[in-house]
């Protein structure tokens, strides 16, 4: 007898039994909870073999063959892992005459990006533009080829409600960087935890009663352009069935927006002399912001709390905390149009902005840098945002029987 034959009798000659005797379910079994068994899909070296994947393209500038590459790599892993109805955003970007943009800073050195309030130790937050930082040869040279204006594409793939196809919740990340690195952390680690939560919620055993779309944005470094392009070329056909009575919805109404930007590194406050910790602190967090600034602060700051009990419930090591100063990431866009949230590894405007991530913009945000530690900090954050998507969409596993 084949060995499989065997065991699943032996499994279903117990089943037969336990309900023979009428014995209650054994609470120590395996998770019921279906979060908990996606959650349970979800690994640390899954989620850094991805980041990795996303290294081999350097920085990924924005305008360069090798951000359309790594555009090219992530629509074909999307589609690999069950996602398959992909679609991409065309827009032109011509980047602002030098000296246009007018930079407006505050004489106050205690008012920080997004309406925070810096404290403490302040240290610049820059951006490297000088090749010869790069001591790595060979990743200086992968980083090389300039950016041309013109046209620009990002792709993006839906997860289709079972029930309501019609709304839908926005999980994003931006897949460009900058700096002169790999970006690795900026933004390699959210780009990497929007892939791997469309891996799961593609999974052929799960059904949810709304739409989920995964969003890979690209120049947001520039200033959020693929999300406002986005934004300016979608928010009108939100809950619109096209072609009319066919059953479909090219873009779903918006239920709200969640961003992912650098989720690995929170080493805590720079030192008086500038260093830093080497060392991930023990009570890191993941830092869930809305701007209490938006159209939708109520509704958002009631997401980011939903989020923070999901971390709660599903995330194995850090816990999450709410702030109201969401600023500088591709959820601004959405914001005044959906409750939109940002998950960030530290509070954006205070602490980013204060100098807490030295590896921000910098040849030094490569792979290597990390270690499991901060990189299992993205993983809470993805374990969190996978509970509270899945929870809010109405999420079902269909158990083989
Ligand atoms: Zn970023």
């Amino acid at each position: 007898m084949p060995v499989r034959l065997a065991r699943s009798l032996i499994v279903c000659l117990c089943t037969s039994l336990a309900w023979s005797q009428q014995a209650p379910p054994a609470s120590s079994a395996a998770p019921t909870d279906p979060i908990a068994i996606m959650v349970g899909r979800l690994s640390l070296e899954r989620y850094k073999a991805t980041i990795k994947g996303l290294t081999q393209f350097g920085d990924r500038r924005q305008g360069t063959d090798r951000n359309r590459a790594a555009i090219d790599w992530i629509e074909a892993q999307l589609k690999s892992y069950g996602c398959t109805n992909t679609e991409r955003i065309h827009y032109t970007y011509e980047p602002p005459q030098p000296g246009s943009r007018p930079v407006r800073r505050s004489s106050d050195p205690s008012v920080g990006p997004g309406g925070s309030r810096k404290r403490g130790n302040i240290f610049p937050d820059t951006v490297n533009n000088d090749p010869m930082k790069q001591p790595d040869v060979k990743l200086r040279e992968l980083d090389s080829q300039p950016s041309t204006p013109g046209p620009r594409e990002e792709v993006y793939c839906t997860k289709i409600g079972s029930k309501h196809p019609d709304r839908m919740y926005i999980v994003g990340a931006h897949m460009d960087g900058i700096g002169w690195g790999e970006a690795a952390n900026d933004d390699g680690s959210g780009t990497a935890l929007v892939m791997e939560l469309a891996r799961i919620f593609s999974s052929p055993d799960v059904v949810t009663d709304v739409s989920i779309r995964f969003a890979l944005w690209n120049n947001e470094e520039t200033g959020l352009n693929g999300a406002r392009a986005y934004v300016d070329q979608r928010k009108d056909l939100q809950g619109i069935e096209s072609p009319a009575g066919s059953g479909k919805y090219p873009e779903p109404r918006w239920l709200g927006m969640v961003q992912h930007d650098m989720m690995l590194y929170d080493h805590g406050m720079p030192h008086k002399d500038g260093t830093m910790s080497k060392e991930q602190r023990p009570e890191a967090d993941i830092n869930i912001e809305y701007q209490s600034t938006s159209k939708f602060s109520d509704q958002a700051m009631t997401l980011a709390h939903k989020f923070q009990l999901a971390d709660d419930k599903y995330a194995t090591d850090y816990p999450a905390n709410v702030g109201p100063h969401m600023t500088n990431t591709d959820s601004s866009p959405f914001m005044d149009l959906t409750p939109s949230i940002s998950l960030r590894e530290i509070e954006r405007g205070a602490q980013m902005g204060s100098g807490w991530d030295p590896q921000h913009h910098q040849p030094t945000d490569v792979y290597p840098f990390y270690s499991d530690d901060d990189f299992r900090l993205g993983l809470n954050a993805a374990q969190t945002t996978l509970g509270a998507i899945a929870q809010l969409s109405g999420v079902a596993l269909i158990t083989a029987r």
